[in-house]
């Protein structure tokens, strides 16, 4: 007998009809003898909904009462599949996230988990209930409610996994897997198998949007197994697991493609000690995300100096980076809106050389020009062009090998 924790995604329990779908999955894995709890996501579109209406209530609507709203989404659905599965004969609870002994800090709208205590869950189950919890949320230590950030319930569902030391957590949801690139852009793009935290982590933060960034983290310090797969379909998905020494023999297993960052130079700033910390610290406390940071080398007593940050920053970062180049006797600032990062990533860059002059050479061969350049152990990017951005992924795809085989 496993025990096993299922999250459903918002798509999959978009109205009664596909909650019943939901209920005959969970029925299924019930009658084979699992032990099941059962994490739900809000109905699709009531987050967006719900964040609509308190705009209609408030320009700034308080953060602890836009949580306290926002976790009602989780809490329908909760509601309604225990609701179904009772009605069906099954014995099943519904638990909101303080009542499954969710402890988080006290960051509304981006809570972390501090601590589970699944005593309610556990003797739930040892009664012979299927546990529904609503994912999402969570309560801090004075009992406010909190919820997790967009995504959340995958974080959710992970952290109940782990607490309760469950033997695999399924991920439902609208896509069958992890790919090795977005099939919308490159048609040849294949469901990967098995892939390492690490790369997952990777794959997460550069916009590949199967799974909350947080629940990946949380996986890989507590060594969750993660089943990402179809809640359509009765295929077998992609699995998320500690690294393995046979995935070091994929090079790379994945092609990302984030078009949401812009770029930013200034020329010609003096080459002297604490120049940078005078260019990035207005933007650190503006919170504004760095990613990427080029210095060209010295010349004359000058530098260059790239960086890029999220799009939607882009504004306010000019703005920032005017002044600043201002006062530091900088010659000019340069900005570019329409850049991509296509980036490679994969285990076995750890212990082959090679991959980035494939990456280079493939990208030269489409005469695509690389405007910067960021390496991680696992993970190559470079900053193309945005028209290139399409071409690019198709290419590095069929030069790393990942399409199918003839
Ligand atoms: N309902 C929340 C959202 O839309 C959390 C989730 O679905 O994981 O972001
Ligand atoms: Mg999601």
């Amino acid at each position: 007998m496993a025990l096993r924790v299922q999250k459903y995604g918002g798509t999959s329990v978009a109205d009664i009809e596909h909650i019943n779908h939901v209920a005959d999955r969970v029925q299924k894995a019930h009658d084979k003898g699992d032990k099941l709890v059962v994490v739900l996501s809000a109905m699709s579109g009531v987050t967006d909904s719900l964040i609509s209406l308190a705009k209609q209530a408030s320009k700034r609507p308080d953060k602890r009462e836009l949580d306290a709203l926002l976790a009602t989404g989780e809490q329908t659905t909760a509601a309604l599949l225990a609701m179904i599965l009772k009605s069906r004969g099954y014995k099943a609870k519904s638990f909101l996230g303080f009542q499954a002994g969710i402890h988080t800090d006290k960051t509304s709208g981006k809570a972390r988990i501090l601590d589970i205590n699944g005593q309610n869950i556990q003797s739930a189950l040892n009664e012979g209930n299927i546990a529904v919890v609503a994912g999402f949320q969570g309560a801090d230590e004075d009992g406010t409610i909190t919820t997790l950030g967009r995504g959340g319930s995958d974080t959710s569902a992970v952290a109940i996994a782990s607490s309760l030391k469950a033997d695999v957590c399924e991920i439902f949801t609208d896509v069958d897997g992890v790919y090795t690139t977005d099939p919308r852009i490159c048609s040849s793009a294949r469901k990967i198998n098995k892939i390492s935290y690490e790369e997952m982590l990777e794959m997460a933060i550069l916009g590949a949007k199967v799974l909350q960034i947080r629940s990946v983290e949380f996986a890989k310090k507590y060594n969750v197994p993660i089943h990402v797969r179809s809640a359509f379909s009765e295929e077998e998905g992609t699995m998320v697991v500690n690294e393995s020494s046979d995935m070091e023999s994929v090079i790379v297993s994945g092609i990302t493609c984030d078009m949401n960052e812009a770029r930013i130079t200034l020329k010609k700033v003096p080459d002297q000690p604490g120049v940078s910390a005078k260019i990035f610290t207005p933007l650190a406390e503006a919170e504004i995300c760095v990613d990427m940071i080029i210095q060209n080398t010295r010349s004359g007593g000058e530098t260059d100096l790239t960086f890029t940050v999220p799009k939607d920053d882009f504004e306010r970062a000019k703005e920032i980076s005017h002044k600043v180049a201002k006062n530091l006797g900088a010659v000019e600032i340069l900005t570019a809106e329409e850049i991509a990062k296509v980036s490679v990533i994969g285990l076995g860059m750890k212990s082959h050389s090679g991959v980035a002059a494939t990456m280079f050479q493939a990208l030269a061969s489409e005469n695509i020009n690389i405007r910067l350049i960021s390496t991680s152990e696992i993970r190559i990017s470079c900053i193309i062009l945005a028209k290139y951005a399409e071409l690019a992924v198709r290419t590095l795809h069929t030069a790393f090998g990942l399409d199918p085989e003839k």
